[in-house]
């Protein structure tokens, strides 16, 4: 191989500081630092550290690492935005992380605290951070009061669309005509849809708390009349009717029996012929890679990751059939089936 014993070393040391890189990421995002640099000149980190109430000792140590890092750009002036965080880590820009940042400090990370106990105990990490059982995680947790739900939507709004077109693009999906997004949040993909497909009507349909909270999400030039909202419980109520069903990331968070209640029922509602498009990140066949999704499944929740293969014969278990898998080499990966026409 190509590298030596002691970069191979070297490359355990970067793990270890990844720790550090997260920190820097989520605390100047929290101080809102790339929102006050943002359309300036450069600053000195006098004055940073003065719009901050902040230490200067402080202010410039993190402005050097948020540098280090390619976040910022430091010259004898001072420092300034880089494009990267001109592109995402401004608050209001259009594909801000943001959000979706703050929301991994806030409610992912602490997760993470308990996995010594979690790998020992096998217990699920939402037990610890919740403080109890946390049956439901969006019921019990994130949406417990307004604050925490319009967290959460903001942070699921501003990751989805990083993934909305490619999720949307994925397939010819220009047959359908009537689509339910199951789960759909803020409708973020449903715009996507909308955008690429004319003729393409798109109920999101998701808890009533989220959809009574959409407004503030909708774009200013709204798709009107191809977008509409519907709120209930995809375990409980009826499902709107359609010609295609979607679930964006929503099976990996599911345990084995909440998922076969929804596919049980989304098979019987499907008519021959009628499609399902599910947008997860789908891992290879050893179960080890992206590393992305394989770490996010260190958090224990009841969910799991699964592979092509799981996914298809998850799927064909519950008579869809013509699976069909496409990795789009964006965050989410899309696979398309079709209710089985029932034979005669
Ligand atoms: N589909 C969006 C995406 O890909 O960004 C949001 C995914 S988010 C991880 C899961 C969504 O499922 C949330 O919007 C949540 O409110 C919704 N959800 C959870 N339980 C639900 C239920 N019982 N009925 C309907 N929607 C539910």
């Amino acid at each position: 191989g190509g590298y030596g014993i002691q970069a191979l070393g070297g490359m355990l040391v970067e793990y270890v500081h990844g720790d550090f890189l997260n920190v820097v990421l989520f605390v100047s995002s929290k101080l809102k630092i790339f929102d006050l640099l943002k359309g300036k000149g450069a600053m000195t980190s006098v004055d940073v550290a003065n719009c901050l109430k902040a230490s200067v000792r402080g202010t410039e140590r993190l402005l050097d690492a948020c540098a280090a890092l390619g976040l910022l750009e430091k010259t004898h002036q001072g420092y300034s935005n880089s494009d990267l965080a001109n592109l995402y880590l401004v608050s209001d820009c259009e594909f801000s992380l943001h959000d979706f940042i703050l929301h991994c400090d806030d409610r992912i990370w602490p997760l993470f605290t308990h996995l010594e106990l979690a790998v020992k105990e096998g217990t699920s990490q939402n037990h610890f951070a919740i403080g109890k059982k946390g049956e439901d995680l969006f019921q019990d947790f994130y949406y417990q009061n307004t604050e925490m739900k319009q967290h959460f939507m903001s942070a699921m709004h501003s990751i989805a669309k990083m993934t909305a077109r490619d999720v949307a693009s994925a397939f010819d999906l220009s047959q359908f005509r009537v689509v339910c997004d199951l789960g759909g949040c803020t409708g973020a993909l449903a715009h996507e849809l909308t955008q690429i497909y004319p003729a393409m009507k798109v109920t999101v349909f998701d808890l009533p708390d989220v959809i009574s909270s959409v407004s503030s999400f909708q774009p200013s030039r709204q798709n009107t009349g191809q977008i509409s909202f519907s709120s209930g419980d995809f375990f409980k109520d009826n499902l709107p009717e359609s010609e295609l069903y979607i679930l964006s990331r929503v099976l990996h968070d599911w345990c084995e029996e909440k998922i076969h209640a929804l596919l049980s029922k989304l098979s019987a509602v499907c008519k021959p012929g009628s499609a399902l498009l599910v947008a997860e990140t789908v891992l290879d066949e050893k179960g080890t890679s992206p590393a992305r999704a394989v770490l996010q499944s260190l958090t224990m929740t009841e969910g799991k990751q699964r592979s092509v293969l799981e996914y298809k014969q998850l799927l064909e278990k519950y008579g869809f059939t013509s699976v069909q898998i496409k990795i789009t080499g964006n965050l989410l990966d899309v696979i398309l089936c079709f209710k089985k026409v029932s034979p005669r």
